[in-house]
């Protein structure tokens, strides 16, 4: 068996498609252009191209970019006045704080300043709590995508057994919530799990969230599994830097039935995400039918 690769770079580009329909109509019909505001302190390289990206991707969206880069030496004072400042502005709809922030600041007391209707990257504790009890939440951009690739493969999640490799507060933990959501049977493994290959196994559809290269091997992965693959690691290979996935890509397309590749799978649909739960927090905030964007 060969697996079906699913294009997350094409399946992203329909979802900013709809976001962009989204936009065109709440300017249209209500004169309303949602704006995300992109804060981003020092200059960490993977940062700088991850920012730029959201800044791009945002204005093709024919929505608003507000462009915060601040320089490294920013005390956490001053970003905290500059959260409060983008609460209270109305063209904004969304904000969010690029990590990782240099060491001086409490990322997490930036993340819980966020207005969290404004939380379009739903770290925020009041969302994570919403979503944890099946309350309207906004949602973390990377678990949304992960769903939305498994359900371009499988017709429902209902009653599949679901694994989930890694419990972060970004990826697995929310991963979790969706996954019982759609009444999935959720096992979550992590560093201390015990005979992580047969838990694997055991998957119809299997979450690698690890950050470390080719971890899940193919001997891992039940045939036909759905295995979406949300690492992001960069290898030397022939003296040169690549990407890989958490999954050994060459061997898992010989048993899974359909595979997010790295590049190309689970990343594009996160800064997608990103633009649909802006356009989601701008609607909500004026108590407005929201699009059906992440279905
Ligand atoms: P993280 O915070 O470092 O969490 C990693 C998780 O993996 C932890 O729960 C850890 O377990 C578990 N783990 C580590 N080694 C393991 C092992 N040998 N066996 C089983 N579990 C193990 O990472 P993250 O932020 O969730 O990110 C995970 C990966 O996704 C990274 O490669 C990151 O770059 C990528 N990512 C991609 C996107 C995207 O847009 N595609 C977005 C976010 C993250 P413990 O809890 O026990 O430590």
């Amino acid at each position: 068996m060969t697996a079906k690769i699913i294009d997350g770079k094409m399946i992203a580009a329909e979802l900013r498609g709809k976001v962009a329909d989204a936009v065109h109509r709440l300017a249209r019909d209500r004169g309303i252009v949602p704006g995300l505001a992109v804060v981003l302190v020092g200059s960490n390289p993977a940062s700088l191209i991850y920012v730029g990206s959201k800044k791009k991707m945002t204005i093709a969206g024919g929505m608003k970019s507000f462009d915060h880069s601040l320089p490294e030496h920013t005390s956490e004072a001053e970003l905290l006045k500059l959260i409060e400042r983008l609460n209270a502005d109305p063209s904004v709809s969304g904000i969010l704080v690029q990590l990782p922030l240099p060491k001086h600041i409490d990322a997490q007391k930036v993340l819980y300043a966020i207005d969290p209707a404004k939380d379009v990257d739903g770290f925020h504790p009041v969302n994570v709590g919403r979503l944890a009890t099946g309350l309207p939440a906004l949602v973390p951009c990377t678990p949304l995508g992960c769903i939305m690739l498994a359900k371009t493969v499988l017709p429902s999640l209902e009653g599949l057994n679901a694994v989930v490799v890694g419990r972060s507060n970004i990826v697995g933990k929310p991963l979790i919530q969706l996954l019982l959501q759609e009444n999935a049977t959720v096992t979550v493994a992590h560093s201390k799990t015990e005979n992580l290959p047969e838990v694997c196994r055991r998957a119809d559809v299997l979450f690698a969230a690890i950050g470390r290269p080719e971890t899940i091997r193919g001997h891992w992965i039940k045939p036909g599994a759905v295995v979406i693959d949300v690492g992001i690691n960069r290898v030397m290979a022939n003296g040169k830097t690549k990407i890989v996935g958490d999954v050994a890509y060459a061997e898992a397309i010989q048993a899974a039935s359909a595979i997010t590749p790295v590049p190309g799978g689970v990343g594009p649909m996160t800064i997608a995400c990103l633009l649909a739960n802006t356009v989601i927090a701008a609607c909500r905030r004026r108590a407005l039918a929201e699009p059906r964007l992440l279905e």
